[in-house]
């Protein structure tokens, strides 16, 4: 029905009831072939789904994908890898957004701090019981050389690789969550070319 010269249609009851059948008797008529299913690839040869890698890829690509750092953050950089842990920087894409309580369920250590003499042996023990294979961050210029406190006071580890392993230095004072971003890429790179399967000893069984 046309209300008063305006193209503005209103419908009755029945006329709504045939516009929808309409509609439907459309659709119906337009869908009697079937659609395929777009998932093709299923029905391509096994061969071409299968996909083939070395053993020590897969358990490094395991191991670099859910590195969970234990917490141990002495002194001030610590809010720089609290930063990089929140939402902005969103360290969850790496696969360890966990901070672990526990050192035996961790096999990151980020030293984000000064070290005194004093917190040395806990943070050896720290390390000791952390799970195996295990790494270390060194981050900020304290973790490396024990930075401006390294000269002038008795009480300062100067680095921490004078009480555990580092893998990787992140220099800065302290370093922003990017630069720390930064050495946990180098960290899995340094982890994707661990070696875990001796072939040569395999060989000579
Ligand atoms: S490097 Fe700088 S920011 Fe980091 S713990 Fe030392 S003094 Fe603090």
């Amino acid at each position: 029905m046309e209300v008063s010269g305006v193209r503005k249609y209103i419908y009755s009851d029945t006329e709504l009831d045939r516009e929808e059948g309409q509609i439907i008797e459309d659709l119906k008529a337009n869908s009697q072939p079937t659609i395929p299913d777009p998932d093709q690839w299923l029905d391509e040869k096994p061969e071409q789904n299968i996909l083939l890698t070395t053993v020590d890829w897969f358990i490094n690509w395991g191991r670099r994908s859910s590195l969970w750092p234990a917490i141990c953050f002495p002194a001030c950089c610590a809010f720089e890898l609290i930063a990089a842990n929140g939402p902005r920087f969103d360290l969850a894409r790496f696969g360890m957004e966990i901070l672990r309580a526990s050192p035996r369920q961790a096999d990151l250590m980020i030293t984000a701090g000064t070290l005194t003499w004093k917190m040395a042996p806990n943070v050896r023990r720290i390390y000791n019981q952390m799970a195996e294979p295990k790494w270390v961050i060194a981050m900020g210029a304290c973790a490396i050389s024990g930075g401006i406190f390294a000269s002038a006071s008795y009480a300062v580890v100067p680095g921490y690789n004078h009480i555990i392993p580092v893998d990787v230095y992140v220099p800065g004072c302290p370093p922003r969550p990017e630069a720390l971003i930064y050495g946990i890429q180098m960290l899995q790179k340094k982890i994707a070319q661990k070696r875990n399967v001796d072939i040569g000893k395999l060989v000579r069984r």
